[in-house]
């Protein structure tokens, strides 16, 4: 499935939420494509190790999306390491924990707010200075729960509708200023966050069966097809995995 003809050498990504599941296949993809890649995530452990695997053209830096120091100080030495920043991968997301909104602790019910829609506004805001009238790139992960409801999930649907909108926002502000950005909607995925849903039994996606879930590699695959100028005409949208459409561009014509 690997599209070969995809080369993003000179151009470097930065990926949230880089330690697992998407992230970490994302950060795997855009460096086999050529790319420079800044691996952020809370657990440094985690990217320290897979930065080292990748080598000279990999750097880790612990970072926590929620807070904007963090995020802008990640990105201006991004910079200093590299020299450009040409594409964002605003990948980190929680969905924990899964409750009802009467059984939902307001507190942590904020945290998912914090980490999804505000750390994915701190990546936008951050990268944005660097992407101006220099081709640059953002990836939004969005979900089918952005423009769904699911028990149980009040958080995170909120949540990825309003990531849904600064997609549009990014691109209403910005693409007459040569910064594309995408939303890119995987379907289900055998990561983590998954094993979290299934756990909670809420809701028909925590009874789902795990062989249905795609796996990161192939969304993957998707982010760095994202990237390339015959995905153009998705900038402002939400790119879905789960059409005919979205696979056979990235080169799976039939189930994933
Ligand atoms: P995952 O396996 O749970 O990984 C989440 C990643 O986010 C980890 O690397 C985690 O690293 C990082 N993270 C969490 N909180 C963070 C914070 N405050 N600051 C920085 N990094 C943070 O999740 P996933 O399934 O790969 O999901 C990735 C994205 O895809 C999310 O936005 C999710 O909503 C979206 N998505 C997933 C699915 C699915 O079925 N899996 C479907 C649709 C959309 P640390 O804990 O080390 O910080």
């Amino acid at each position: 499935m690997l599209n070969e003809s995809i080369d993003l050498s000179d151009q470097t990504a930065v990926v949230t939420g880089a330690s697992r599941g998407i992230g970490k296949a994302a950060v795997k993809r855009l460096a086999k494509a050529g790319a420079n890649v800044v691996l952020l995530a809370r657990t440094n452990s985690d990217i320290a190790e897979l930065s080292e695997a990748i080598g000279e053209s990999a750097f880790s830096q612990a970072c926590d999306v929620s807070n904007w120091d963090d995020m802008e100080a990640a990105f201006a030495r991004a910079e200093e390491r590299f020299g450009s920043i040409d594409i964002l991968v605003n990948n980190a997301g929680i969905i924990e924990p899964v409750a009802r909104i009467e059984d939902a602790d307001p507190e942590s019910w904020g945290r998912v707010v914090d980490v999804n829609l505000k750390g994915v506004f701190h990546g936008i805001r951050a990268a944005i200075p660097y992407m101006k009238n220099n081709n640059g790139k953002i990836i939004n992960l969005s979900s089918g729960a952005s423009t769904s409801a699911l028990e149980g999930w009040s958080h995170y649907c909120s949540t990825k509708a309003a990531v849904f909108s600064l997609t549009r926002c990014v691109h209403k502000e910005y693409s007459a200023e040569g910064v594309r950005c995408v939303g890119l909607s995987p379907g289900t995925v055998a990561t983590g966050m998954q094993e979290t849903i299934a756990a909670s039994g809420i809701n028909p996606v925590s009874q789902l069966d795990w062989s249905v879930h795609i796996t990161a590699d192939v969304v993957a695959e998707a982010i760095v097809w994202l990237c390339t100028d015959a995905a153009r005409e998705y900038d402002g949208t939400d790119f879905s995995l789960k059409t005919d459409a979205g696979r056979m561009a990235i080169g799976l014509v039939r189930d994933v």
